[in-house]
């Protein structure tokens, strides 16, 4: 099962408890039930499942609520914090600190996407006006430098390795790449690894070897979030090795090389990370360099019931040229009427956003993500557009107006299919319905969106 259709499960669930005319106790057993359905259909672990069920019950318990009591508003935060916690190691990372050089070591196995993920990395602090650097430790793997240098080069980031494999001692590259960028007053060096398995007893020292040697401020262990009943093991056993501190979770689009859809969810990925007992920071989403998303537990979970992650689609904006507009924009989203013109002009950003798919989850949840490649979805997001043209010239641009006929002829006057006139109006009402949480909305407006959504939570 995809992230996506996990979310959709679970928010269809809330959708019928909050449907429901009176909310009693064989409503609630019956959303909880079919939250565990979907939770189960994601492996996630049967234990956690249960404890989650009982804890929702405790919270929400119908003997000890009095009368006017919003049971559906309790009943949807039991459910949101307790899908939190089984996410939250309750632990943070070490962050890197814009002053100091810090030493990044990244460690995993073979294939879970290491090496496109220390220039993630690298990239998106670089981004963030860091200067950044990257030293290929692999001298195992035939080839891992020349990747590492084609990655870098692209993103414009000063790299060190073994030319021509001439040195073979992982330690002794390691030590000379950090020292030479430590010289070079580079503020974050970031260390790949050799890959290996949880068998090769060899590398594992190897990968000690080089931690003692470069002394790393944070380990960061990468994993596959398609490998299964196998993480908790290798997390386990990379643990035992070397001080893992974070962990990045990559592939989580679900298109990774390799065929089949994965199926996997990170809460259970994580909760199998949980061997590690590190926060995930990152999670990769794409095999392109910025396919990479800071991960936050509550804007995730958010995220995953169609409830939006505005902070994290503010941070994205932040990163992209609109920054003149976006006061305006903001503030005109801060206002807590949302128009089908703001719409229009958030579809525009989400445009020049970069992978478009983090903006549209992020904005109106992952169930809302059309199916399809960047490309696909690209045309979908420009549909929706024309769609838009089209209510306007209708001279229609209310979508609270609208009815079965005006549906089908402003579909008609764009060229596009009824049932894309009806998703967008989808899209509307979950940006209506954010954009009245008034605490959300002034979070916005002060703080250009950062930080924003705790505030719904709350
Ligand atoms: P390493 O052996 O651990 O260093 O793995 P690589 O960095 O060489 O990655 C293995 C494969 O996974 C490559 O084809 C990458 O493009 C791909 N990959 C890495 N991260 C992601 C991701 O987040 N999503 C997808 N779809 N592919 C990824």
């Amino acid at each position: 099962m995809v992230l996506a259709e996990l979310g959709g499960s679970i928010s269809r669930a809330l959708q019928q408890m909050r449907n429901a005319t009176v909310v009693d106790e064989k409503v609630l057993n019956d959303c909880l039930n079919e939250i565990n359905r979907a939770l189960l259909q994601a492996d996630v672990q049967f234990q956690l499942v249960r404890d989650m069920t009982r804890n929702n019950k405790n919270i929400v318990n119908f003997g000890d609520l009095p009368a006017g009591h919003n049971k559906r508003k309790i009943i949807q935060q039991a459910v949101f914090s307790e899908l939190c916690k089984i996410l939250d190691p309750g632990r943070p990372s070490f962050t890197p600190k814009r002053r100091e050089t810090s030493v990044v070591m990244f460690v995993g196995l073979q294939g879970s996407g290491k090496t496109t993920t220390c220039t993630k990395y690298a990239y998106c602090h670089k981004q963030k006006g860091w200067n950044p650097a990257l030293v290929c430790a692999d001298t195992s793997r035939a080839g891992a430098f020349d990747q590492l240098k084609q990655n870098a080069t692209k993103a414009k980031i000063p790299f060190f390795g073994s030319i021509n494999y001439a040195e073979s001692d992982p330690v002794k590259v390691a030590v000379d790449g950090v020292e030479t960028f430590k010289k070079e007053k580079c503020d974050l060096i970031i260390v790949d690894t050799s890959g290996r398995h949880r068998q090769e007893a060899a590398l594992f020292e190897e990968m000690r070897q080089v931690s003692e040697a470069i002394k790393p401020d944070l380990v960061i262990f990468v994993m596959d979030s398609s490998i299964g009943q196998a993480a908790f093991d290798q997390a386990l056993a990379f643990t035992q090795s070397v001080a893992v501190g974070a962990v990045i979770v990559t592939k989580m689009d679900g298109h990774a090389k390799g065929g089949v859809q994965s199926s996997f969810t990170v809460m259970w990925e994580y909760t199998e990370v949980a061997a590690t007992k590190s926060p995930v920071t990152f999670i990769g989403t794409g095999e392109h360099i910025d396919e990479f998303e800071v991960f936050d537990v509550k804007p995730f979970v958010s995220r995953l019931l169609g409830m939006g992650d505005w902070s994290g689609f503010m941070d994205k904006l932040n990163e992209v040229v609109l920054t003149d507009q976006q006061p305006e924009l903001l503030q005109k989203l801060s206002q807590g009427k949302p128009t089908l013109r703001i719409m229009y002009e958030l579809f525009q950003c989400i445009l020049k956003m970069g992978p478009i798919g983090q903006g549209l989850s992020m904005l109106f949840g992952a169930d809302f993500l059309p199916k399809g490649n960047e490309k696909e979805i690209r045309a979908k997001f420009n549909g929706y557009l024309t769609l838009m043209d089209s209510m306007t010239n209708e001279g229609n641009s209310n979508p609270k107006l609208m009815n079965q006929s005006r549906i089908m002829r402003i579909a008609r006057g764009a060229g596009r299919r009824v049932h894309e006139v009806i998703e967008l109006l989808e899209g509307y009402k979950r940006l209506a319905n954010t954009s009245k949480n008034k605490s959300l909305m002034k979070g916005l407006n002060q703080m250009g969106g950062a930080g924003g959504l705790q505030n719904i939570i709350k």
